[in-house]
């Protein structure tokens, strides 16, 4: 059988599988309506909720000079008891902070401070408190692509173009900087006020320090996960798994639902195995979303197209890639005559 992924399922469909942290499943305490660090220099005041994922909630917080910000908390007592002190000498000074973080949640900060792009969600900075660390973060106001897909139950061909270009050139921008995001999936694609994409949560993110490096952490989210990740375990998997779940996206987009969905998790893996999946008669899909679809979710990651290659296919090519999409979107197709 396929194993288990040991990380987060945030997606509704299907059940989850176990949780990464410890006591995941308690509601922690709200974090305080003032959020302060241990110096007393940041003040945040927490305006809003705005959703929690596998081990993390996120809230609207107002600095002193009024702008909004994300901020994004994980409770200490929910990390994973194996903890590292971790103590890091260069710049950013945030991290002169010997703040005692688990691993994973020290690699999403890392990971995360280190990028910049405007399609990336911007990482400000994150200190802590005697509960909480928190992270501030650019605010993405409209949600994600998962909750617009629910109101609209799926996209146009030419909504997908927009969403999808910048998508890839986020990508593109992180592989560049060697970093495999490892869960790209709708629900972790925000949206800012101009429905500009903006790709979030690198809690699973990795980070190749040598060339040629392989990852083995059997991780990511059902729907999305490539197939070496789960069946390859002993070569591990690098950048293409990122590539994979682009088509997987793409599918969703233009589909509405993703391509080896399933109610059950092993279901799932099975037809991920099986490259089990087709495209429904009853929705005209283009021949060219279906061919460059098809191209992407090739098994072997060494025969899936690049970044570079998949934004020259007919599918971006030959048709019209809109400059902006409106915020009527949310709940109704644009027209783009
Ligand atoms: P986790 O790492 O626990 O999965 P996420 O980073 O996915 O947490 O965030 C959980 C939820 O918080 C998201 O699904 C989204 O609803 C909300 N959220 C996260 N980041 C932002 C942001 N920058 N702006 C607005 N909402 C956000």
């Amino acid at each position: 059988p396929a194993p288990k992924p040991q990380e987060k399922e945030k997606e509704k469909q299907p059940a989850s599988p176990p949780l990464p942290r410890q006591n995941a499943k308690i509601t922690p305490p709200s974090p305080p309506k003032i959020i302060c660090d241990k110096s007393g220099n940041r003040e945040l005041h927490r305006v809003g909720f705005l959703g929690e994922g596998g081990f993390a909630r996120v809230y609207e917080v107002k600095e002193r000079n009024g702008s909004r910000l994300a901020c994004k908390v994980v409770t200490k007592s929910s990390l994973k008891t194996k903890k590292a002190k971790t103590k890091v000498a260069s710049p950013p000074s945030i991290f002169m902070l010997a703040i005692s973080l688990c691993t994973q949640l020290y690699a999403e900060i890392k990971i995360h401070n280190s990028l910049d792009h405007p399609n990336i969600v911007g990482f400000y900075d994150c200190f802590e408190d005697n509960e909480n660390v928190y992270m501030t973060l650019e605010l993405c106001p409209s949600g994600s692509l998962m909750d617009m897909l629910r109101r609209r139950r799926r996209f146009t061909e030419p909504e997908a173009r927009f969403f999808m270009v910048q998508l890839i050139g986020a990508c593109h921008y992180m592989h560049t900087h060697q970093v495999i995001h490892r869960d790209l999936k709708l629900g972790n694609l925000f949206l800012d006020a101009n429905m500009n994409v903006k790709v979030g949560d690198f809690g699973l993110a990795a980070l190749i320090e040598n060339p040629g490096e392989r990852k083995k952490t059997i991780c990511g989210t059902p729907n999305y996960i490539a197939p070496e990740v789960l069946f390859d375990t002993a070569n591990g998997h690098s950048f293409e798994v990122d590539t994979w779940s682009v088509g997987v996206i793409l599918y969703t987009l233009v589909v509405g639902r993703p391509p080896f969905q399933t109610s059950e998790v092993k279901a799932i893996y099975k037809r991920i195995r099986d490259n089990d999946y087709d495209f429904p008669a009853e929705r005209t899909i283009s021949s060219n979303a279906q061919h460059l679809i098809q191209q992407i979710l090739i098994p072997d990651p060494q025969m899936r197209p690049s970044l570079h290659e998949i934004v020259d296919h007919p599918f971006f090519t030959h048709g019209p890639v809109p400059s902006y999409i409106p915020t009527s979107a949310h709940d109704s197709p644009p027209d783009f005559r």
